[in-house]
């Protein structure tokens, strides 16, 4: 299958909305074996025609996403059935679904919503579980169009309900992609590529790999019809970074550190003063954190490092709340105050002020505490110059301290 996306749409252009269909599409298509050939986004209006005409002088499914409503603007359904030589016809039955859709929800009837209810002759209609306008897919020598509604909350459930089960019967016996990924952290994205890129080429030869950076972290793509190639290609991966690949799929760093601790039955606490609790509130984000992170503080000033994790006023006033000393501390307060397995602890200058020559914006110290064998505590530090942004550094800081955490997990299995 030869298939290309059109989001339709002036908003889209402008900025003022995110395109997410595209993705959506993409992930929803991929284990039916098609990947998306070619996207374009076009404004409302007329143009939406001549989008279709060309991309149906190379492709032979496409799927046409938003101008299903009821304004001037929304033309798809028009255009498309023009392209068709298919007549728009009035539905009753889905007017009487308009209509009692509205009903429902105490909303005024105008006549304008009518052309929600024309259907080019010989579609298939696409039912609207959520909204009034339905989509329709049009088919004609081997080629089709589906026409899908623009609001997301719209879209994915008719997509998925009535479009995909369309698709996976066209492409039955196709063999579907299998795809991988593994994500890594703490390698620069040239240097991912150059080390693994030539050692599973030499053992699989050419295979679809992809990579793609985000702050501190690669995601590196696997993609190919043969599943056990896909595998050869992950374990060889594995065997090159070890312990720089925190997930397996696409679990975040946050998911892994919260499940590695409930697999080992660990407990942990943060102890924030520069990230202000975006470490425990990313923690926070993953379902089942309640068994594992215990206590959370931020402590922003230096008397709240001493009240509540007692920090010294000597350490403070020697070397500073910036300082291995302090991070240490911090660490050593928190696991001792919540009796956790593990506390971590963030101390740094986000900047734009507040920088010396001797510890420059940037400057990030992080204390990791745990509790040995004999339930001794044990506390490294880690000093870092993330040269960034305030909000940046507080995203890469929040990454180490997650990372550091999932390193001591690792090691402690
Ligand atoms: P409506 O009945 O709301 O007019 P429609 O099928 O005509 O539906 P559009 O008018 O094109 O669709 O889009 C409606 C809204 O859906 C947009 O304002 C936007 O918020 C959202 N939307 C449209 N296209 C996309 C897209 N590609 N990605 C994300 N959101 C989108």
């Amino acid at each position: 299958m030869k298939l290309e996306v059109i989001n339709t749409g002036g908003e889209l252009l402008l900025g003022q909305v995110l395109n997410t269909h595209l993705g959506y599409f993409s992930q929803q298509l991929l284990p039916l074996g098609v990947s998306v050939a070619r996207a374009q986004i076009v404004p409302d209006g007329a143009v939406i025609g001549s989008a279709v005409r060309e991309a149906l002088s190379r492709a032979d499914t496409l799927l046409v996403t938003g101008g299903l409503g009821p304004t001037s603007d929304d033309v798809t359904r028009e255009l498309v059935a023009e392209i068709f030589g298919a007549p728009l016809e009035f539905n009753g039955e889905i007017w009487e679904k308009i209509c009692a859709w509205l009903a429902v929800r105490n909303l005024t009837l105008n006549e304008t919503m009518r052309a929600q209810a024309l259907v080019p002759r010989g579609a298939a209609v696409l039912p609207n579980d959520h909204g009034t306008a339905p989509g329709f897919v049009l088919e004609r020598d081997g080629q089709r169009v589906f026409c899908l509604p623009g609001p997301p909350r719209e879209l994915c459930p008719m997509f998925e309900n009535y479009a995909l089960p369309l698709l996976k019967k066209i492409t039955a016996g196709a063999r579907p992609l299998t795809v991988k990924i593994l994500r890594v952290y703490g390698i620069g994205e040239s240097s991912v590529q150059e080390r693994v890129g030539p050692e599973v080429r030499k053992i699989i030869g050419n295979m679809d790999i992809g990579y793609c950076a985000r702050p501190g972290e690669v995601d590196i793509r696997f993609i190919a019809a043969d599943a056990q190639q896909v595998a050869r290609a992950a374990a060889v991966t594995q065997q090159i970074l070890g312990d720089a690949i925190y997930a397996d799929g696409d679990s975040t760093l946050e998911q892994t550190v919260i499940n590695s601790a409930i697999a080992q039955n660990k407990t942990i606490a943060t102890a924030e003063s520069c990230t202000g609790g975006l470490v425990a509130h990313r923690l926070t984000n993953v379902p089942g954190a309640s068994a594992v992170l215990q206590r959370g503080w931020i402590t922003y000033s230096n008397r709240a490092k001493r009240d509540e994790l007692n920090v010294s006023g000597e350490t403070l006033e020697k070397h500073g709340a910036v300082s291995a000393e302090c991070a240490r501390e911090m660490a050593l307060g928190a696991l001792t105050v919540s009796g956790c397995d593990l506390a971590v602890a963030l101390t740094g200058i986000a900047g734009p002020g507040g920088g010396t020559a001797e510890k420059p914006v940037g400057t990030l110290h992080i204390g990791l505490a745990w509790r040995a064998a004999d339930g001794a505590p044990r506390v490294e530090t880690h000093h870092q110059l993330l040269v960034s942004d305030r909000a940046d550094f507080k995203l890469a800081a929040a990454q180490l301290a997650l990372n550091l955490l999932r390193l001591k997990l690792v090691k402690a299995r």
